[in-house]
């Protein structure tokens, strides 16, 4: 591995179970999902013990039940999740290397080429983080090594749980090809049944073809198709410093979903890693704009890739630069209703951008009657995030984190939409464009 870049993948286990098992060390070693407290709700996340029942994520909570006579249902706490998860990349980017890209709220790729060496392999570096993080957060997580990310994805759900597997190119034959294409990171539905009309079913069957079929059947991304079939792959990380351009984050969901309240959800949560990431990073944005994807779509290459920023109109533009959670959540939300169809989606992302240093940022002083200090209200943010990241958990919150905690809690007896989710949504302006939209 000397010449070549040494990437790794770090994937938290269950991650969502895992954060409330390491809350309370109660629930250690019992069968526990994280789903919504509504009638219709489906599993996300699965404990493994839970799993050991046959129970999935994307499972229907009562079919799970049926499974699992002592099934503990625990209510998603993305404020948990968050946090935790923006503790653990900080962790690993001061202890072992700040070459750091933070994937979803549970993945991140490290590049190690540099600081491997010292501990003597790249293996018994994973291995080192593995039991750093297990000792400061009581998490597992398993890590996938290679030389490049496709592979380092790969490897890392190949000794899960609470593993490190090596995937170099050389072996791709042992243990890329005989997985299902589907199994192949960056093959959704679409691109899957595309495949399978052709006779693909295992990633062996797609290596048989040059990259020209591939280019031929999805245009440019089939090139990093072909080449990811064949374990080569982007290994520069995009990395975050002062000098940011942009922010996205963006989740793949494990099922497609149109439940309102579960996109709010979702959205809340990439505002929370955004809002983090700018805080950290010491940035102030003053654009924000909202991608999505449809399930499905019979486009000429399979997917539906709506993204605002490629649409002047429907990207926000703020006053002045924030880095509050207020500002960015209220125009993702306008944004996605100003678009979405109500169709089932499967892929979301937040990206701001037009950066600015807060360091560098010049004083604003306004003289109308909102007359503001933004020091004081910066001062209480942060020692919110320090009191919240001592040990002990949230402490503290928001006005508006509470009042979402008041309302899920108030909407739990019923099923699917509750009212009070939909008034919270329909705030006027925004209900108003969609509706005159249809
Ligand atoms: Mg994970």
């Amino acid at each position: 591995m000397s010449k070549e870049r040494a990437i790794i993948l770090i994937d938290m286990d269950s991650f969502f179970a895992s954060c409330h098992i390491a809350k309370d060390n109660s629930l250690k070693d019992k069968p526990i999902v994280v789903a919504s407290p509504n009638a219709r709700s489906i599993v996300s996340t699965a404990s493994y013990p839970a799993r050991k029942f046959g129970i999935n994520s994307g499972m229907p909570v009562f079919m799970a039940r049926e499974k699992c006579d002592d099934l503990i249902i625990i209510e998603p706490d993305f404020n948990l999740y968050v946090e935790t998860s923006n503790n653990i990349f900080k962790h690993v980017k001061e202890e072992f290397s700040r070459h750091l890209e933070v994937i979803s709220i549970d993945e991140g790729y490290v590049d190690v080429t540099n600081e491997w060496k010292k501990y003597g392999s790249v293996k018994k570096m994973c291995d080192e983080i593995r039991n750093s993080v297990y000792k400061k957060f009581n998490l597992t997580c398993s890590i996938g090594i290679s030389t490049n990310k496709f592979l380092a994805k790969m490897a890392s759900e190949m000794n899960k749980p609470n593993g490190c597997f090596t995937l170099l190119q050389k072996d791709i034959d042992k243990f890329l090809w005989p997985l299902p294409i589907e199994k192949m990171y960056g093959v959704g539905r679409a691109t899957k049944e595309i495949l399978n009309n052709e006779n693909i079913f295992f990633i062996k069957d797609a290596a048989q073809f040059d990259q020209n079929f591939f280019i031929k059947k999805f245009g440019k991304r089939g090139i990093s198709l072909f080449e990811n079939i064949n374990g080569i792959g982007e290994d520069t990380l995009k990395e975050l410093n002062d000098e940011s351009k942009s922010i996205s984050n963006e989740m793949t969901l494990m099922r497609s979903t149109s439940s309102i309240q579960e996109i709010d959800d979702l959205y809340f949560e990439l505002a929370k890693l955004v809002t983090k990431r700018l805080t950290n990073n010491f940035q102030k944005a003053k654009v924000v704009s909202v991608h999505f994807k449809y399930e499905y779509n019979y486009n000429y290459d399979g997917f539906n890739k709506v993204r605002h920023s490629q649409r002047t109109h429907h990207q926000h533009t703020f006053v002045k630069h924030t880095n509050k959670l207020e500002d960015i959540f209220s125009a993702v939300k306008e944004l996605f209703y100003e678009l979405w169809d109500e169709r089932p989606i499967f892929f979301i992302g937040i990206t701001v951008g037009n950066l600015i240093s807060v360091l560098k940022e010049p004083v604003q002083v306004s003289f109308n009657n909102d007359f503001e200090i933004p020091t004081k209200v910066d001062g209480f943010n942060s020692i919110l995030r320090k009191i919240n990241s001592k040990d002990s958990g949230n402490l503290l919150m928001k006005g508006e984190e509470f009042e979402r905690k008041f309302e899920r809690n108030q909407s739990k007896d019923n099923a699917g939409i509750s009212k009070i989710d939909a008034e919270r949504i329909n705030e006027k302006r925004i209900l108003e464009n969609w509706k005159n939209k249809k």
